[in-house]
């Protein structure tokens, strides 16, 4: 596996690659490496000639400076992960080559998919998204880039931007990856103490019985009984449960069955902030 930290030199090698026409997939992530992330890379690895994967813990993102620091950063593993699923290219850059001196994000409109869920709740997360994808897809410039519906929000707002400044890049969205206690993979899992981890797979149990039930109740009676669930939870705390429309990620109120409707949940294990989604 290559792997860069200048975007210069990366730009340099792939260009060579785009001379041979080869296709290049890509999969941005920010480390701490697991297997949801490595079913993503094989994704395209099957589907690319040649699979680019970037590292970087995207500043402007984080709406909190504590969770930003506490990221997990285990860099030697993902190498150890990435180099198992025969990725070529790791773009492993600093800050600095990625924003010069002004970090700060670019203000987008994404027609309001950025104000729903993890939008309200996390003040210019979206914008920390769009700058970062935008700046990475300009300097990979890929085929096809790869994200996991882990994060469907994102995943929505990405295929908007795309659209909307007609990037030469189509979008694939992933299945979540799931430990097998149901609990989906996520970096941060590494934080939570083992009361936590014992008390997390919660969630997906919770989703689940929302899919059975979203059939006979609609989704306010549906949005009700989930928060009851989480009341006096000894370890789990939920910041929000709605049931929205796929395309335009608002909340329904009632069961409107010509749409793609999925649940989507955000809850806290003491600091940790977990979130899920299942299909309706
Ligand atoms: P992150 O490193 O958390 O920014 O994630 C990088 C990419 O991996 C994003 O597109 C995520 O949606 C995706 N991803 C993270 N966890 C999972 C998972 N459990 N299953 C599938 N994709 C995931």
């Amino acid at each position: 596996m290559n792997v860069f930290t200048e975007k210069k030199a990366l730009k340099v090698y792939l260009s060579g690659l785009k001379d041979q026409n080869k296709t290049i997939g890509f999969v941005p992530t920010m480390g701490a490496l697991h297997q949801g992330h490595l079913s993503l890379i094989k994704e395209a690895k099957i589907k690319n000639d040649f699979v680019v994967v970037s590292i970087f813990v995207n500043p402007t993102q984080f709406d909190k400076q504590e969770d930003l620091i506490k990221y997990p950063k285990t860099i030697e593993n993902d190498i150890r992960l990435l180099e198992s699923v025969f990725c070529d290219v790791l773009f492993n850059p600093t800050v600095k080559e990625i924003y010069n001196e002004k970090v700060v994000s670019e203000n987008f409109n994404f027609d309001g998919l950025e104000y729903q869920m993890e939008g309200a709740f996390r003040d210019g997360h979206f914008d920390g998204v769009g700058t970062v994808v935008k700046a990475l897809f300009e300097i990979v410039a890929p085929n096809k880039a790869y994200f996991g519906q882990k994060d469907f929000q994102q995943l929505q707002i990405i295929k908007k931007m795309v659209k909307k400044h007609r990037l030469n890049v189509k979008i694939k969205g992933c299945a979540i990856f799931r430990e097998d206690d149901g609990l989906a993979m996520s970096s941060r899992n590494i934080r939570l103490t083992k009361e936590q981890r014992s008390a997390a797979p919660f969630i997906y149990k919770i989703l689940k019985k929302v899919r059975k039930k979203y059939g006979a109740e609609n989704a306010i009676k549906v949005t009700e009984w989930v928060s009851d669930q989480f009341k006096e939870h000894d370890f789990l705390k939920l910041e929000y449960f709605t049931i929205a429309e796929e395309k335009t990620l608002k909340t329904l109120k009632n069961k409107e069955s010509s749409k793609k409707k999925r649940a989507f949940i955000a809850v806290f294990a003491g600091e940790i902030r977990l979130i899920d989604n299942i299909r309706l």
